[in-house]
């Protein structure tokens, strides 16, 4: 056998591994679309052949993540075996590292949050002490009564900053020591548990896709207004990472050359406008120059101001208008660029409502292309606040599209 050969050889053997999860990730998906569910109809559904549905659901059965139910045909015929996820039986770990609060939460498969808690992050100057915090919550929150008896099958962890996914590395974070730290690796080390990671705007944009109100579309944006300003791309169906791996990070859009200057270096950038700070700080810095305003100038919060700004506030009015243009062009450009059928915005500023809406929408109608915009969707996020979800849908990612089902077993 030469070179070519083996090479030939073991792209095959790939490949063959790649349909074999592929086919088993088609077919769990569609149990947990339509159980109880036959296995003449799943074959209908994914255009799988029936050897092929039966042999792929005897494994998933084997591996505890299906089982048969029996129902009773309801014409008084003989008794039809269904199937169904056993998704209650598979527990999963959900974790946000926020930019203060490290939030914890354990998951069942089908998507029941059971437990959760959130711990301060202490402020530690070296990567090593980091991790070690990480661990060790971690392991007092899988030691705890209920859940000390449970496997868990997954852990998966969402964080703001720029990571790599396929490495499980942390590149860079704006405010922790995590620069090129392999922090898969370490969780993996410490627990034996498959791990993964994501970034947090990426991940919420899965879940809005799994969970919320991109369910029904291939093509959609979403863009997260809080402490900075990014996006996740969702194109056919699938999150868009390219070999950057962070695709979307919209925040550093140039959008006022006069503007301040961006943690990034540069000047004027998206988040340096439009971020909750930023809209805070215009506005405590107008009050303090004498602006007119129904806000207290020692005590008011980021989301007394989008509200101020729906009672008519003029200076809350003015600034988060300013703050809305900004965002519209910007959401105008990922528009022109990828054609989405919808952008859904999350974050506070969402508060504000339609001085947000209709600001943002108005701009994709003037800056974008008939056929772009006639048939876009703007809206609010449909998600409960929960930090934790976003690495849920990382676990639920790794199932549908990468090799976790093959290695969960209950
Ligand atoms: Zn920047």
């Amino acid at each position: 056998m030469n070179v070519g050969d083996e090479a030939n050889t073991m792209s095959t053997i790939v490949n063959l591994d790649q349909v074999k999860q592929l086919n088993s990730a088609t077919i769990y998906k569609v149990i947990e679309q339509y159980a109880p569910i036959s296995r003449v109809k799943i074959s209908k559904i994914s255009h799988l052949a029936p050897a092929s549905v039966t042999k792929i659901t005897r494994q998933l059965m084997e591996n505890g993540l299906i089982s048969e139910v029996d129902l009773q045909a309801s014409t008084g015929g003989r008794r039809a075996i269904s199937l169904a996820p056993n998704a209650h039986n598979i527990n999963v770990i959900a974790i946000r590292l926020g930019q203060t609060q490290l939030s914890i939460a354990h998951y069942k498969l089908s998507g029941a949050k059971q437990l959760s808690k959130q711990v301060t992050i202490p402020l530690l100057d070296n990567s090593i002490n980091l991790i070690e915090f990480f661990v060790s919550e971690i392991a007092k929150f899988i030691t705890q009564p209920a859940l000390i008896n449970e496997k868990i099958s997954a852990i998966s962890m969402t964080i703001s900053g720029l990571v790599n996914p396929n490495t499980g590395t942390v590149i860079y974070h704006a405010t922790y020591p995590l620069q090129n730290i392999a922090l898969v690796e370490e969780i993996q080390k410490a627990f034996n548990i498959p791990t993964f990671i994501g970034n947090h705007t990426r991940c919420l944009a899965l879940a809005e896709h799994y969970f919320g109100a991109t369910q029904q579309c291939q093509d959609s944006i979403l863009v997260s207004v809080h402490h900075g300003v990014g996006s996740g791309v969702i194109m056919e169906g699938k999150v868009l990472l390219g070999k950057s791996c962070n695709i979307g990070e919209i925040g550093h859009i140039q959008i006022n050359p006069n503007g301040k200057q961006c943690h990034c270096g540069n000047i004027g950038c998206l988040e340096t406008e439009v971020s909750d700070n930023a809209i805070f700080d215009k506005v405590k810095a107008a009050i303090s120059a004498g602006s007119p305003s129904s806000l207290n100038i020692s005590d008011f919060t980021i989301e007394d101001i989008y509200l101020a700004a729906i009672d008519k506030d003029p200076l809350c009015q003015s600034i988060v208008q300013q703050a809305a243009t900004y965002l519209g062009k910007s959401i105008a450009i990922l528009v022109n660029l990828l054609s989405p059928e919808k952008i859904v915005i999350t974050g506070k500023i969402t508060l504000a409502g339609n001085l947000v809406f209709d600001t943002v929408k108005a701009c994709t109608e003037t800056q974008t292309l008939p056929d772009f915009h006639d048939h876009l969707s703007v809206i609010p996020t449909t998600l409960a606040t929960d930090p934790t979800l976003a690495a849920f849908a990382l676990t639920k990612q790794a199932i549908y599209e990468g090799d976790l089902l093959q290695r969960i077993k209950v």
